[in-house]
């Protein structure tokens, strides 16, 4: 029967850290500041935003929430990430993702002044990761990491299989475990024999979006499980993209949904933005 790895338990350690090095920070005279630009209605957004202000709150980071409405202009979309970029009270900017259809998302992450970038989504930082450099790690991909390191899952020469190639989840996790010395292949909806390729894994990464997709079939007796899929079903429920029940006869560690890689998402964004101000008071 898997272990399971505590993302809410390590979560608040993150958070912990993170508090304490806001308050080393106010001491100096300089309170941590996170902005977060959420564009439209969209439910999960709102809720996820939401839960990103009340992580701030706990951690003594001052949030301001820019809200715009949905059918909001790219021009007033850049408006406000220039006064964002320009005020030297704020160190953290957010954009929340998706934005509406309309809207150039790539446009807005490109504008936001990288040494703000808490997400790690700005080409300047992505292009730091894919070299090696990185200064600021994409919040899921560095939250896995952390998860993985906590549990005390090998990393070295492990073969490690990412599902899920999104420049958000699933190519800096590969370059992350790359790093670590891993051994990585990227699936993706073209994979052929993907479960062949998964069934190799030491170490498995989910971030596909399709409930339950990787069964216990796939997984080798005493594979490390990390599971980075959100599903909202009908009933309400939030559930995986790993068959839990079935896949935790056969990993040897694993993370829920909820209470797995989702809570140390939010953690990172707040080691990340403490060490945006940081970096801005040396
Ligand atoms: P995405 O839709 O951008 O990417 C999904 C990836 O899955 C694609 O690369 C696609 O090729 C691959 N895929 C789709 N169908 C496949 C198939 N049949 N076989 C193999 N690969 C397939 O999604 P994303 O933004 O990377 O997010 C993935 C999941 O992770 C979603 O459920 C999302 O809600 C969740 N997520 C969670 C967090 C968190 O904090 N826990 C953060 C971001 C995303």
């Amino acid at each position: 029967m898997a272990r399971l790895i505590d993302g809410k338990a390590i979560a608040a350690d993150v958070r912990a850290q993170a508090a304490r090095r806001a308050a080393e920070l106010r001491e100096k005279g300089v309170e941590p500041a996170l902005a977060v630009i959420l564009v439209g209605e969209d439910p999960a957004s709102k809720i996820y935003v939401r839960n990103k202000a009340r992580a701030c709150r706990e951690c003594g980071i001052r949030s301001e929430v820019v809200r715009l409405p949905a059918d909001a202009t790219q021009a007033a979309l850049m408006a406000e990430i220039d006064r964002i970029n320009r005020d030297e009270r704020i160190h953290g900017l957010l954009i929340q993702l998706p934005l509406p259809a309309h809207l150039d998302a790539e446009a807005a992450l490109a504008a936001v002044d990288w040494k703000k970038d808490v997400d790690g989504f700005h080409r300047m930082n992505a292009g730091a990761l894919l070299n090696g450099t990185p200064t600021v790690l994409p919040c899921t991909p560095a939250g896995c990491m952390e998860l993985l390191r906590r549990a005390g899952v090998a990393l070295d020469g492990a073969q490690a299989v990412v599902i899920g190639r999104s420049s958000i989840v699933g190519k800096p996790m590969a370059l992350l475990l790359m790093q670590a010395n891993c051994t990585v292949t990227v699936c993706h909806s073209h994979t052929r024999n993907l479960a062949d390729v998964v069934r190799r894994a030491d170490i498995v990464v989910a971030a596909i979006g399709r409930p339950r997709f990787i069964t216990a079939d796939m997984i080798r007796e005493g594979a490390a499980v990390i599971d980075v899929g959100i599903n909202r079903m009908e009933d309400g429920s939030l559930c995986g993209d790993v068959d839990f029940d079935a896949v935790c006869e056969k990993a040897s560690c694993i993370t829920p949904v909820p209470g797995g890689v989702g809570p140390m998402t939010i953690a990172m964004l707040m080691r990340n933005t403490v060490q945006a101000a940081e970096k801005y008071a040396e």
